[in-house]
């Protein structure tokens, strides 16, 4: 059995940055916005190798082993299959995305916290918009996002890129010294850290055995201000009061109650 990790829900950094002079929030979307027990990321990784297998005319094992290579070198398979082989990269997303959503539950609590932020709330994603649309829509937080910057909108220049957060803060007139950055993945935190946001890194309340090692550890580096393994109780309770915003005296701070797993 994995154990949780051993950190509790939320912490911040001595010298953290805060939440008072923020007025534009930035949310990755995988594995930030709903857990790994909704499979999500499982079957888009499993698409892509079969993607690669097809491609390269490769078994399961050969083509994996290449897709991590891409994955290491490249940032992202897409951005390695573009420059490498000059494939359709319309064509790699609709088929890498073409999942079953069927396990990504509503979550009302992340909704009504994210609702309550006050300011500009926008999705960066290394994935399409398609994609991060079907999965907000299906936890039920859409419609509370001005917009989706996809991969798209970066001209496949992924996240950790200096460039891809450069085009994104262009694109959407954001100053990042009055933003905040919410991503599972602590490398991607580098130059938001640097560029000026307030950066709040996500980590799995239960070790995926899907995901790297090193994409879902609570990282303590100086461009990390904030971890949670709660995303809708650290919205609630640790940005809700800093603003001034009335979440009542006794509103509980019940670690499950953002959790989207459907429990089974
Ligand atoms: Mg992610």
């Amino acid at each position: 059995m994995n154990g949780p990790p051993p950190i509790r829900p939320h912490v911040s950094a001595t010298s953290a940055r805060g939440f008072a002079h923020v007025d534009t929030w930035i949310f990755d979307l995988d594995n930030t916005l709903y857990p790994h027990e909704a499979r999500v990321w499982p079957q888009v990784d499993e698409r892509i190798t079969l993607y690669i297998a097809d491609l390269f005319g490769l078994d399961g094992l050969s083509a994996r082993a290449l897709q991590k290579y891409f994955y290491h070198r490249y940032g992202t398979t897409l951005r390695a299959l573009i420059e490498e082989y000059g494939i359709d990269p319309y064509d790699f997303l609709d088929f890498a995305h073409d999942i079953d959503h069927s396990d990504i539950a509503l979550n009302t609590a992340l909704g009504e916290a994210i609702e309550r932020l006050p300011g500009r709330r926008l999705i960066l994603t290394n994935g399409s918009r398609k994609h991060a649309e079907n999965v907000a829509r299906k936890i039920g937080i859409l419609d509370h996002f001005e917009d989706v910057f996809d991969i798209v909108a970066s001209d496949f220049v992924p996240k950790p890129e200096r460039r891809a957060y450069e085009r994104f803060l262009e694109r959407h007139g954001v100053d990042p010294e009055r933003s905040a950055m919410f991503e599972d993945i602590a490398k991607n935190l580098v130059v938001p850290h640097d560029l000026g946001m307030t950066t709040i890194l996500i980590i799995p309340k239960t070790i995926d055995p899907f995901r790297e090692s090193f994409e879902q550890e609570a990282v303590e580096a100086p461009h990390i201000d904030h971890i949670t393994n709660e995303l809708s109780s650290f919205l609630r309770d640790r940005v809700g009061p800093a603003k001034g915003i009335d979440i009542g005296a006794d509103a509980p701070s019940d670690p499950e109650s953002g959790q989207a797993d459907t429990g089974s």
